[in-house]
């Protein structure tokens, strides 16, 4: 037996609810879980190394469902604009100056961060999305669902008017597919590896190509990850392409697309009708609620997608606009924006938020049995939390346990202990344990200093109501 968790208390994430274990303990072997249950049961003195599991809660690894850490190098550069401008003003010019090197920077800071915070499983989504699984994902030892970005559309749509649509490159298109199909064959053989095509949203790509993807994404049975509905952008390309009538959602129907293989981020921007219908279909559905609230001052519709039965998970998306990826804080957004919005305190709690973030997430993912919860077999991805950290003492026990609600309102990734993906401890007693994250930050900085010297002459040009916020002083 390589690791064990002794005297801890376990939220398995078994079934359909937590999995409770007051004083537990958990075992790994090569990899996987040996052992989850009561401590009296079990005897680790066969166990290479012992975690004194007391005074910590020990509970899947998080699922952060949708992320882009290559652009966190840009973490403070667009937020506080109109939704309008976020994308081709406000972040457009700094992201064109951007190289290959600055975006593995920016997603080595951005893995860092969320694996110290407690994520074990990344949906990375990204164009060459290999080059983040190479020099990031494999070397730090995290799970990744790597998402090739698809599309037909110019990286560079400064000028684009908002109702001017954006001009279909075919060429562009067949090489992102190409690198998808690609991804499958690379690493069928890496166990921390998840290949998954990303279509990057119904405004962003041609029918033609979206049905080649989905028809490649059968052949290998894959699921296929999309933005939809994301906002006045997204809906103004439609109806000019689609007629005036037309909603992302009625031509993806249309089209035969709302299906079980299809994870859908964000959909802020559909009706109820239109989220019981995607539900009735068995579209997942990915909610970023700190990104969607400071890029376009919306609540990502867990709530309701959830209680119709659907099935969800939380993702941190981009650091410009959340400017984190720590799911626990991510977990808490989600829950306290659905109360807000529902004007309903009962609205996500903690304990089907604490789900989303893990087993759910997984079951987005199509991985819910290899990942998500803590059953014997499973991969070893899990975390400790430290209950005694200020911020989520105190812990009681009766006459009921603190621990679930203090976990989601409370605790941040701050009080993330232990970290161990696939068995391997990637983060103890919160120290990364191969990596020294100090010249990551450093090299970052420096990059994304230079990154937004470069793009300032073009960021000015645009006229965004960030360059007079700024002269007046305000940034
Ligand atoms: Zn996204």
């Amino acid at each position: 037996m390589d690791t064990a968790i002794v005297d801890t208390t376990l939220l398995t994430m078994r079934d359909d609810r937590l999995g409770i274990v007051e004083e537990g303990s958990i075992a790994i072997d090569d990899g996987r879980i040996a052992y989850v249950g009561p401590a009296f049961e079990f005897d680790p003195a066969a166990a290479r190394t012992v975690i004194d599991g007391r005074e910590r809660v020990t509970l899947p690894g998080l699922v952060n469902a949708h992320t882009h850490t290559g652009q966190t190098l840009l973490r403070g550069g667009a937020q506080d604009v109109p939704e309008i401008e976020w994308m081709n003003e406000a972040l457009g010019p700094f992201a064109a100056r951007m190289t290959t090197e600055d975006r593995i920077a920016g997603a080595k800071l951005g893995v860092l961060e969320s694996l110290s915070a407690g994520t074990t499983t990344f949906v990375e989504y990204a164009s060459d999305v290999a080059t983040l699984v190479d020099e990031v994902y494999l070397p730090y030892g995290a799970r990744v669902v790597a998402t090739e970005t698809i599309n037909e559309v110019p990286d560079d749509r400064t000028g684009l008017g908002p109702r001017e649509l954006y001009p279909f490159d075919r060429e562009k298109g067949r090489e992102g597919l190409d690198r998808a199909n690609a991804l499958f064959d690379g690493y069928s053989e890496e166990p921390l590896v998840t290949a998954m095509y990303g279509p990057q949203a119904l405004d962003m790509i041609s029918l033609d190509l979206l049905d080649s993807v989905r028809a490649a994404a059968r052949d290998r049975d894959s699921k296929v990850h999309m933005h939809v509905a994301q906002g006045g952008r997204e809906r103004r390309q439609i109806e000019e392409r689609y007629g005036d009538d037309a909603t992302t959602v009625s031509v993806l129907a249309e089209h035969d697309v709302l299906s079980e293989s299809l994870i859908a981020t964000h959909c802020h921007g559909t009706t109820a009708d239109e989220r019981a219908r995607m539900v009735d279909a068995g579209v997942s559905m990915v909610g970023c609620p700190s990104s969607i609230g400071a890029i376009d001052g919306a609540v990502p519709p867990l709530h309701h997608y959830t209680s119709l039965g659907g099935t969800a998970g939380i993702g941190t998306d981009q650091a410009p606009g959340p400017g984190h990826h720590d799911l626990l804080r991510e977990t808490r957004t989600a829950s306290l924006l659905s109360k807000t919005e529902q004007g309903d305190p009962t609205a996500l709690p903690a304990w089907e938020a604490l789900r989303l973030a893990t087993i759910e997430g997984a079951r987005v993912l199509g991985l819910e049995d290899r990942i998500g919860s803590l059953a014997v077999g499973k991969r070893a991805d899990l975390i400790t939390v430290d209950t005694r950290a200020l911020g989520s003492v105190p812990t009681v026990t009766d006459p009921f346990r603190t621990v679930v609600p203090n976990l989601v309102y409370s605790a941040t990734g701050a009080a993330v202990r232990d970290v161990l993906v696939e068995g391997e401890p990637i983060v103890r007693d919160s120290e990364f344990t191969a990596t020294d994250s100090r010249t990551v930050v450093d090299e970052a900085n420096e990059r994304a200093i230079r990154v937004f010297r470069d793009g300032a002459d073009d960021w000015r040009e645009t006229g965004s109501e960030l360059v007079e916020r700024a002269d007046q002083g305000w940034l």
